[in-house]
């Protein structure tokens, strides 16, 4: 057998699988290597795809209990099957991760299952439960091993009454309450999945705000909604220990004014962020360094210490998002053919699937003011959208950020319902860098949720709103 590759992948998530495909389509004799049972990483398995279908499946319930009745619609004998539920969503990972094999053998790309473990810069151990070590060789190698959950000190993860969103995203039983530690991205969406299950759910967020990596305005107005829906949330809040028996967890914090409350709940899930996942890669055996965080160091090409090998994804500086992954997957690739394409870090969208939507792209306001940098800005509340009280999705607003002199974009942040879709637009605006005054001149289908953009390019630009 040939053991020898033009391009290995290590890490079969969207960074990795992006890889294999593109490398395979420019020509390079691809194999990727993955240690789980099944390809498409954190994000097919355990991340954006299945917390999307329980969100998906929950948003139609939520639709039901709060807007049905609204609408002239009854329906009578509403009732969550949390088991088929979860079995919907396990459904929709297989669909995808049988897509992503379907993909491999289009693709012509070998599919090494095991761990890949370096022997030296050119050649890796492939070690499988009842498998014999083989070794592979390859001209290049692209690290794509992503990242694991992480916690905090005076918390560890049991993963039986103290969880990561690996186990909350196939918990059997419905649980009658849940405490999460920490109220970013992955937080507040698990937490908005029990919540309108009809799960009893609390927030402990040490920062000031909700999704603090995100728009102040954007966190402080989740934070209202969600409180709304009945979340309780408590920030400025420091989490000190949970401490967990057969039945519960009880989570001491430490709240705003230095007072020690503990929590008890069925279950506490701990969304503090992920660490870079580099354990049994052998990178010993290599140059390559990783930095304090413990991801592997890469210069502007991605390239790591050692020239053939390059890391995408999670296990490198940046946001981690499974589309900074894919786009850093076709860079590399395009770059070792010798077409150039860079990647514009601040034009990444960040996307929170709760509901509403939260979404942002480029400088956030608080960004602008701390940098000194002048800006005008155009904010458009949807309760004034034709196309929101047609939807009774009122609440939210979009904001852009736009530079008085040229009125060049430089970032969007909105909270809505379909921001997740809106904010397209907005990478698309400011990668082509068109100013707010053409942006508020062009056609926007009435009624829309985007056409809160118009409005908001009016504002920024000095024309004043039509709708307001
Ligand atoms: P991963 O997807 O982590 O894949 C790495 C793969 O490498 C794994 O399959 C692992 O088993 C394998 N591996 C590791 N070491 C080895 C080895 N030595 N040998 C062989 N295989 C190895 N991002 C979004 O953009 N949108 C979302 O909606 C979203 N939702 C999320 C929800 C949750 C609950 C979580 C946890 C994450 C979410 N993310 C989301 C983040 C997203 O999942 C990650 O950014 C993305 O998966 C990173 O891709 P990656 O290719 O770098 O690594």
């Amino acid at each position: 057998m040939d053991n020898s590759y033009d391009l290995i992948v290590i890490g079969s998530g969207p960074g990795g699988y992006t890889a294999a495909i593109r490398g395979a389509q420019l020509g390079f004799h691809t194999a990727i290597v993955e240690k789980y049972e099944t390809l498409g990483g954190t994000c097919t398995n355990v991340g954006c795809i299945p917390s999307k279908a329980l969100l998906d499946s929950t948003e139609l319930l939520e639709g039901i209990n709060l807007k049905a009745a609204k609408a002239g619609i009854e329906v009578e004998g509403v009732k969550v099957d949390f088991n088929r539920m979860i079995e919907r969503k396990k459904q929709v990972v297989k669909l995808n991760t049988d897509g992503l094999n379907y993909l491999m053998k289009k693709n012509k790309i070998t599919v090494l299952r095991g761990t890949a473990s370096f022997r030296d810069p050119h050649s890796i151990v492939l070690t499988a439960p009842g498998a014999e070590d083989q070794v592979y060789s390859s001209t290049y190698f692209i690290i794509a091993t992503g990242s694991k959950p992480s916690t905090i000190p005076g918390v560890t993860i049991d993963k039986k009454r103290i969880i990561s969103s690996t186990e909350a995203l196939s918990l059997t039983i419905k649980p009658s309450s849940l405490i999460v530690i920490g109220g970013g991205v992955i937080g507040v969406e698990l937490a908005s999945v029990y919540q309108r299950i009809g799960v009893k759910v609390t927030i402990v967020e040490y920062s000031d705000r909700l999704l603090p990596a995100m728009d102040k305005e954007l966190g402080k107005e989740l934070e209202k909604l969600l409180k709304r829906k009945g979340i309780g949330i408590f920030t400025s809040s420091k989490v000190l220990s949970a401490t967990a028996n057969e039945e519960s967890v009880d989570v001491s914090y430490l709240d705003k004014e230095g007072k020690t409350i503990t929590l008890n709940g069925e279950y506490c899930l701990v969304a503090v962020g992920r660490k870079p996942y580099t354990t049994g890669l052998g990178l010993s055996n290599t140059r390559i360094l990783t930095d304090q965080a413990g991801r592997v160091m890469v210069d502007d090409k991605l390239q790591t210490a050692e020239e053939n090998i390059y890391a995408i994804g999670d296990v490198i500086r940046g946001v981690m998002l499974a589309h900074k992954a894919e786009d850093e997957a076709v860079m590399v690739l395009d770059n070792l053919k010798g077409m150039k394409h860079p990647i514009n870090y601040l034009r990444i969208p960040n996307v929170v699937y709760t509901w509403p939507e939260v979404a942002g792209v480029g400088y956030t306001e608080d960004e602008l003011i701390a940098a000194g940098t002048p800006y005008n800005k155009g904010k458009f509340p949807f309760i004034a959208s034709a196309k929101a009280r047609a939807a009774d999705d009122t609440d939210g607003f979009l904001k852009v950020l736009t530079d008085p002199k040229y009125g060049e974009v430089l970032g969007v942040q909105i909270i809505s319902a379909r921001a997740a879709d809106l904010i397209a637009q907005a990478v698309l605006s400011m990668d082509f860098e068109i100013t707010d005054n053409e942006l508020a001149k062009i056609s926007y289908a009435h009624p829309t949720f985007s056409e809160a953009f118009k409005d908001a390019y009016l504002i920024s630009s000095g024309r004043g709103a039509i709708n307001l």
